[in-house]
This record gives C-alpha cells, structure tokens and sequence, in this order.
C-alpha cells in the first residue's frame, strides 16, 4: 500500500492530506484495501453512495446504458435526461432542471439564474447575494465567493463581487444585509463541512417570507442534505419551505459525477434562456440512467422511510456515546448527517478508528461527521459505536 501511496504524492498535485489508505472495492456498506482489510464505510464518499457499494440493479442500469450510448451533447434530446428530470423534478417539487456535473457547478449555475431573475426586473448589474457564516458551497469561484470559510477565499482574491454573509439561524443579522439590491439568499438547509448545522424551522420560515415580501430569490443547497439524506427526499420538505432554486448533487447519481439546478416556473420564465448556460457533459444518457434508477430504487425501497428509523437509532446511540465522554460538548444533525461536535481536534479519533476498521470523516477541525450510506442498518449502527466508543476511549 505504502509504494501506491508514494507514487500518488509524486503525481498528484497535494490539495489534500489524504489518509494512509488505498481503498480497492467495496460491496454494501463497507470498503476493502489493497489487502484485503474490510472498512465500515460511515463516510459513504462524503455522502455519494446513498445506496451503498455494488447494488445490482444500479449497476445493471449502468453497464446497460453503457452499451447503449454514453454521450451525444445537449444539442439533441436524449431519453434518460428526460426521465431523470421527471422523477427529480417531481420528488423536488419544482419545475425546471439543469443538469451539472458536479455540485460547485449547480451553485454557479444557480448564482447565475438568481442574477439574471434580478436583471430582468430592473436592468441593473449591481445585485447582491446574502450567504451565511460557516457555509460551504463549492470550490470554483462563483461557489466559493458564497462560501462562508474566509481561509479557503483568501488567497483567490477577488471573488464574485457583492456577498454579504449573514449568521445561520439568526434572522436578525439576515435583515441587517438586506437591501433594496439583494436578489438572492443562499444556505444550505443543513450546513455540512461547516460543522452539520440544521437550518431551524423558525429561521428558514422567516427568511422565506422575507423572500416572499422583498421578491429575494431562496436558493437551498441541498447538495449534502438532500437526496433521503436527512429523511426526507430534501431537507426542506420537513418545513414546508420551498425554495426558488435548489442545487443538489452528491447522492443524486449515487456514484456518478453529477450535480443539478432546479427551479420554479415563476423563475425559469425570467431567468436563463438559450445561449445563457450550458455544459458539454451535463445530463447526457449516462448520468440520466443513473439518476433514474437512484430514484426509482429509492421509491422502490422507502429509503426516506428507512432513514428515519435508522437516523432516529443512530442520533440515540451517539447520544450515550456524548454522554460518556467529557471531550464531546454535543451532537447535531438530522437523520443519517449527524456531527459529533467535540471540545479538542478529532484527527486522532478519526485515524484510530480507521485503524479499527471504521471510516469517518471530520467536519472542521473538531467535529466528527457522520455521512453512512443510507442502507445502513441498525446492527451497522452497533458495530460503528463499537469502534468508535474503543476510539474515544483509546485516545482519552
Ligand atoms: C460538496 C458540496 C458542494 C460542492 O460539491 P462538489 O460536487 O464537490 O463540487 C456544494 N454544496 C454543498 C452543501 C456541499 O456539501
């Protein structure tokens, strides 16, 4: 493992400190090494693989398409976008998709639908976006000018110009950067490398009507909490806030580099038009097979349903976990994304819990984040804390 390690640092170029491991395959919810040493995977690929490793019809699906036709480009129609954007469509509650490949490029793409709603109105080029503290949104530029981490924008000055950043949850310090040029508000409806933050019920439904009085478009990134992640299909559902545009991403191919904007009428009627946005790759045959089956095995299997069985089982255990030790300060998070918020840096936790077999991840310096597949069982959940208590006990 060592010598594949070595040759991976002498190639690639070192925007990450990646752990000691080489992953090779993987079958349900656990990876396995170039040795053959099996991982409970509670990391899922930073929240891709929502239906685990090797599921047989997903790859069927895949391999089918494959020997169909991978890629034509958006100039024609191609029949697996079509059903993708109709079951997405419909499980967002939302009218309009774009397909992207990635999340970063869902939130540029809506940035730049939110901009051309408020320039459509008006005619000026001086709109603001209002982002919050703490949030994480995407590297590229447009993305990362709405990512509340002042370390990761500082030396790619300047950003995108006119954001102003809020506090999560406190609708007050929103007010305060509201002005008659602010066009859009964009958060994630859980924040998630930011620390797994769950937006309130109180604060989401004031900043909508907000929104719905100042006509401010809401955008929600639901590229980590979207997609069962939370117990329901997107995190706002649980509220009943809709938002106007909505990126998503991560779990939406379950495996496949795929992202997607989506919108209501109202917007999608005064925003982009052709000419106005594109992509070579997005939505072709190839991710539009694999979104399809993503969501028919969801509806298939009641993965939402699933979810909050599991995710009321898995909060419960980690409750006694952070009871038991007096370096956790507190738990957060809904359904299957949940942070164990920690009073000293977790590095040590994380890397002896993979020395145990179990794969976590960090969110922040001092939290530890919880993104399993969301086929996880309950016996999962038990073998994890297992580990995990052996973990916190191991470095006390
Ligand atoms: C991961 C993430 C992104 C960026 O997605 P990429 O596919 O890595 O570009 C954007 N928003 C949120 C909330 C994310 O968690």
């Amino acid at each position: 493992m060592q010598n594949i390690i070595n040759e991976a640092e002498s190639v690639l170029l070192h925007t990450y400190n990646r752990f000691q491991v080489v992953f090779d395959h993987a079958d349900g919810v656990c990876l396995y090494d170039t040795n053959g040493k099996e991982y409970l995977d509670f990391v899922s690929g930073i929240g891709v693989f929502a239906l685990g490793y090797n599921n047989k019809e997903y790859n069927d699906a895949l391999k089918a398409q494959i020997d169909k036709i991978m890629h034509t480009s958006n100039y024609y129609y191609n029949e697996p976008a079509i059903s993708a954007a109709k079951a997405l469509t419909k499980a967002a509650q939302l009218d309009r998709v774009f397909f992207t490949n990635s999340g970063a490029e869902a939130v540029e793409g809506a940035i730049k639908a939110a901009r051309k709603y408020a320039y459509n109105k008006d005619g000026n080029t001086d709109h603001e976006i209002i982002a919050l503290e703490h949030s994480f949104h995407g590297r590229t530029m447009g993305a990362l000018s709405v990512t509340g981490t002042p370390k990761y924008r500082e030396a790619f000055q300047p950003m995108i110009g006119n954001i102003k950043f809020a506090e999560m949850n406190d609708f007050d310090s929103v007010l305060s950067q509201v002005t008659d040029k602010t066009c859009a508000i964009i958060m994630e409806t859980v924040q998630g490398e930011g620390g797994i933050t769950p937006a309130t019920e109180e604060f989401l439904k004031k900043v909508r009507a907000l929104c719905d009085e100042k006509d401010i478009l809401l955008i929600l990134d639901e590229v980590q909490c979207g997609m069962g992640r939370t117990g329901y299909m997107f995190a706002w559902q649980k509220f009943g806030v809709r938002p106007d545009i909505m990126t998503v991403a991560k779990a939406l191919g379950s495996g496949v580099p795929v992202g997607a904007f989506l919108m209501t009428q109202k917007v999608a009627d005064s925003s982009l038009v052709a000419g106005d946005h594109g992509s070579t790759y997005g939505g072709n045959p190839f991710v539009g097979a694999a979104i399809t089956k993503v969501f028919e095995i969801f509806e298939k299997e009641d993965i939402c349903g699933h979810v909050q069985k599991v995710g009321a089982y898995l909060e419960s255990e980690l409750d006694k976990i952070a009871a038991k030790y007096d370096m956790i300060e507190l738990r957060r998070g809904a359904g299957l994304m949940q942070g164990l918020v920690c009073k000293e840096p977790v590095a040590a936790i994380i890397n002896t819990a993979l020395s145990k077999g179990l794969v976590l991840i960090n969110a922040g310096t001092n939290i530890i984040r919880f993104l399993p597949p969301l086929v996880i069982t309950e016996a999962d959940v038990d073998r994890m804390i297992k580990i995990l208590d052996e973990a916190f006990a191991a470095n006390a």
